[in-house]
Parts: structure tokens; sequence; C-alpha cells
């Protein structure tokens, strides 16, 4: 049997229980159905064909799951961080004994091939033991001296938190708001993403096999507008992580405003990499060739502008075009495959609508452009536009999938204006061998993370976050923490100090 056929004969026999059983909830340790008992279908983009029924929770569902999470709380946040540092590492070490279910059902659940989906276990694991470690000390504070006055400062985790995540990479993402959460003694009730629900429903099972009490964390299944509203609307959740569009960031936002509550938003991207003609182009080409397209360039940090200095233009942009071309598109579980099919036909219509927008205003096709033929799923080919100017939609909106738009730039305070002038600020690549350049370009540049002479590559302990409509708040170490916790001052006393009389 080749490794294609022996994957798809694994993934069969992981997605029988989806088949049989469907995608349930989970609130208070029981796998649940919704309460009014309805489902929504799940399918696999690979070939549309249903994976399963979808419990289709609602506000109802949302309630029961919240008042869980708040009974939880009080003993899951007296736990000792020791305690709590152990239970996510053995939380890890259960992520990492199913690595091979988790990868082959996101594969089939996402459209991602298996050849980054094999890592997507071992990145969550790590999340976990990343964020276990730090649990023994997350309540932490600070010693603040002041004449007469000492300031102690502590925190505390602030109470069951909402996690709301997307479709693109769901169990990696998961993991990785989820993990700080549980570190800081914070309860939850994640509402994953409709179209790929099928990791969630792994990852909440395997945390409770590792030891996790009942209650502590809850699943929600259903649609963004019910459950996902219901969720950032419940008084009893004290905070809203949320990862997908900026447009919904804002509806959560003003969802959120009647319990005034506390929200973290990693949000779109419409990310540069910039290239000057110093700099190393067969690297920088590999670079902005992986970023855009591995992922199915459905990636948030995506390098999805590519701004190249003018005298290299069409040098550099045939070197994509040329790397795009050879990129292998198929089946997510082919382990040939590169670039897997796109999410859902409504997703693929959006990026193909967006490619036939770009030829409208007038921008080239130099690779790709088209829906893969002969394919049953959603494969579209990976796509590089030149011809382009910043002002084109191509150039200004997040399209989210295999779509580079090449746009020229005359010197180094163009590239900047062109940089910064969209909506977003996610992240930013820029490539030059100009060390003094680098320094001032990458003051200036409005990213929240960028990387020079590099593809990203995701440091745990660095803040992961964007500025602009790309987000509001950080994740990593520290910056993870300040989202779920509150921090309290005692001050004391240290001399007898003269107190003011009021009835003299
Ligand atoms: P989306 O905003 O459509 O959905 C994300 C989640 O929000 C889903 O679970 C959805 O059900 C829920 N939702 C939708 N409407 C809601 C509402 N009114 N109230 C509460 N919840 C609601 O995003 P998507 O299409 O699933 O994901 C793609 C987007 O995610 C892209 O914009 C991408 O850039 C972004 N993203 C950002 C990061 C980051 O770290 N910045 C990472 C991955 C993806």
């Amino acid at each position: 049997m080749s490794d294609f056929a022996s994957n798809i004969a694994k993934a069969d026999a992981y997605l029988a229980r989806f088949r049989k059983d469907g995608v349930l909830n989970h609130i208070g340790g029981a796998a649940v159905p919704a309460l009014d008992g309805t489902t929504f279908e799940t399918i696999s983009p690979a070939d549309l064909k249903p994976l399963a029924r979808v419990a289709h929770g609602k506000a109802a569902d949302i309630a029961a799951a919240a008042a869980v999470a708040k009974a939880a709380f009080p003993a899951w946040r007296a736990m000792d961080g020791d305690a709590r540092k152990a239970l996510l590492h053995k939380i890890a070490d259960a992520i990492e004994a199913r690595a091979e279910e988790i990868a082959l059902v996101e594969a089939m659940d996402t459209g991602q091939s298996l050849r980054f989906m094999a890592k997507a276990a071992l990145r969550g694991a790590e999340n976990f033991r990343y964020f276990a470690d730090l649990a023994p000390t997350a309540r932490d504070g600070q010693t603040l001296r002041a004449k007469g006055q000492v300031n102690m400062t502590s925190r505390s985790p602030i109470g069951p938190v909402g996690i709301i995540t997307p479709w693109n990479t769901p169990f990696m993402l998961s993991t990785w708001k989820i993990a700080p959460a549980l570190a800081a003694g914070c309860t939850v009730v994640h509402k994953p993403a409709e179209f790929s629900p099928l990791t969630a429903r792994l990852l909440v099972e395997i945390a409770e096999s590792a030891g996790l009490p009942a209650g502590v964390w809850n699943l929600v299944n259903g649609l963004g507008e019910d459950a996902g509203r219901a969720l950032t609307e419940h008084p009893d959740i004290k905070a809203i992580g949320f990862v997908g569009e900026s447009r919904t960031g804002s509806m959560i936002m003003k969802q959120g405003a009647d319990t005034l509550k506390r929200v973290h938003f990693e949000l779109g991207g419409k990310n540069p990499v910039i290239v000057f003609a110093d700099a190393d182009l067969e690297r920088a080409a590999d670079a902005a060739t992986f970023m855009i397209y591995s992922l199915n360039g459905e990636r948030c940090t995506s390098s999805s502008r590519l701004l190249v200095e003018a005298t290299i233009y069409d040098r550099f942009t045939a070197m994509v075009a040329d790397r795009a071309r050879r990129i292998v598109v198929g089946h997510p579980l082919d382990p040939k495959t590169v670039v897997g099919p796109l999410i859902h036909p409504v997703h693929e219509a959006k990026v193909l609508d967006y490619i036939a927008i770009g030829q409208a205003e007038g921008a080239t096709v130099a690779a790709g452009g088209a829906k893969l033929a002969g394919l049953a799923g959603c494969y579209v080919q990976p796509t590089l536009f030149t011809g382009a100017h910043n002002a084109m939609r191509i150039a200004q909106e997040e399209i989210f999938g295999p779509v580079l738009t090449a746009i020229p730039f005359a010197d180094e305070a163009e590239a900047l204006h062109i940089a910064n002038d969209v909506q977003y600020g996610l992240t930013g690549y820029l490539w030059t061998s100009d060390v003094t350049r680098a320094f001032r370009f990458t003051d200036a540049l409005e990213a929240g993370m960028i990387w020079v002479n590099s593809e990203n590559v995701r440091h745990l302990p660095a803040p992961f976050g964007g500025v602009k409509t790309s987000g509001i708040g950080r994740d990593g170490a520290e910056w993870s923490f300040e989202f779920c916790m509150g921090t309290k001052n005692l001050a004391f006393a240290t001399t007898r100090h003269h107190i003011p009389k009021l009835d003299s």
C-alpha cells in the first residue's frame, strides 16, 4: 500500500467514530448533544463529502457550559501552581501520544496538507509545556517601595473565559489560547469554528483523559451568530480570547459591551514582505513563497503583499512565479502535497472572486490563477499577481488563500509608505543586507511582529499579536497572563505616618 493509500485508510479509521456518533459538545465532563437536539453537517474540503453531524449549540448550551465553568472555577483556581504544571505536562504527553490521529483528522477537516499538520500535535503539546512551566509563577507580582509604604502586586485568574477560534489551523490555535488560561487558573468555554470542529473535540477528551477535572474545560459547537454570540454576551464569562476576522472582532466588542467583557483579539492581516535589491534574493524568494503558499495561504501571518525594489522587480517576481508553479497541489493526505484544498466551497468562491477582481483591476496573473481541474475538492492554484499597485483590492483586502500581490517600489520611502498604507498591521518581513536600513525601516513599519531576513519562525516567549485592525493585546509568556488574570495591589504602611484628620 502506498503511503497515500495508507494515510487514507488510517484517516478513515480515525474518522469512523465521528461518522457514527457525530461531534458532540462537552459540558461538565460529559459528551452531550445540543440541548435542542439539532446538528449541522461538516464536510471535508478534500472531496466535499460529509465528515460528521455536529452538535448545533445555541444560547442555552452556552448557558449550561458557563454555569459549569463558573462552578468549577474556585477549585481550579485554588489548585497549587505546581499541581497545575504537572497536569498540563500530562496533557502535553497525552497530545503527543495521539499525534497521528490529530494530524490525520486535522488534515481531512481543514484541507491543510499532512506535511504541515504532522507537526500540529507537537506544536500543541509544546504550547501546553511552555505554559505548564509558567503556572507556578503566574501569580507572582512586583514589590514597589515608596516613602512610608511598600506596595506588593499579585495576579489572580479572572474567572471563566471564552475562547473562540477560527478554522485554519484549529488544533494549534486552540492549544495556544487554552493552555495559558488553564495555567493561570481560569476555567474555559471553547467555541471552535463551524468549518473544522473535529480536533477541538479530540483536545478536550485528551485533556480529561490526562486528569483535567470535569467542568474546567467545556466545549460548545455552533455558529458564530448563535453560540459564539451567546458566549460573548454571557455575564459569567469574564473575558473573550478571539482569533478570527477583524470584522468579527468588531462585532464581538459590541456584543461584549453590556457585560464589559475584557477582550483579546488576534485578527486579520495583509502582511508585506519587502525585498530590497541588496538582499539575498534566493533566500528571500524561498521565504516569500513559503510565507504565502504554506498552509494554503490560510494563515494570518502570510506575506500576501510582495513589495520589491523596482530594479529587481521583474527578476525577483520571475523567481517567485517559477517557485509557485512548481508547488504540488493535491489531496491533503498525499505525502507529495504542499498546498491542499481551501477550507470550504464558500471560501473557495471568495478566493476565486479575488483572482477575478485582480484581473479586472488590471494586474497580471504571473502564476496560477485558476481552480485546479479534475479534483473534487476546493483546489486553487498558487497564484501570483504582478503589475499591481497598492490601491487595488487585491493589495488591500485579506484574501486568506494562496494569492500573492507583487508591487514595485522606487526607494525606501516609497516601500515604507506602501507597506503601511493598509488597515492591517499584523506582521512584516524585511529582506536587506543593510543593517542600518533594517533598524530604520522596522522602527517605522506598522506591524506587531517583524522578521528580518527570515520567514516567520515562532519563539514562544516572544509577544504575538498585531496593531491597527490586526488585533488587540499580545499572546506569549506574561502577555497571555495579562489577558486572563487581574492584578491586585496591596499597600502596607511601614511608618506611623501622618493621617489627615477631617474633624479638626
Ligand atoms: P471568523 O471571524 O469568521 O470566525 C472565527 C470564529 O468566530 C468562528 O468560531 C466563528 O464561529 C466565530 N464567530 C463568527 N461570528 C461571531 C460572532 N458574531 N460572535 C462570536 N463569534 C463569532 O474567522 P475565520 O474565517 O474562521 O478565520 C479566518 C480569519 O482568522 C482571518 O481573518 C485570519 O487572518 C484570522 N486569523 C488570525 C490569526 C491571528 O493570530 N491574528 C490566526 C489565525 C486566523
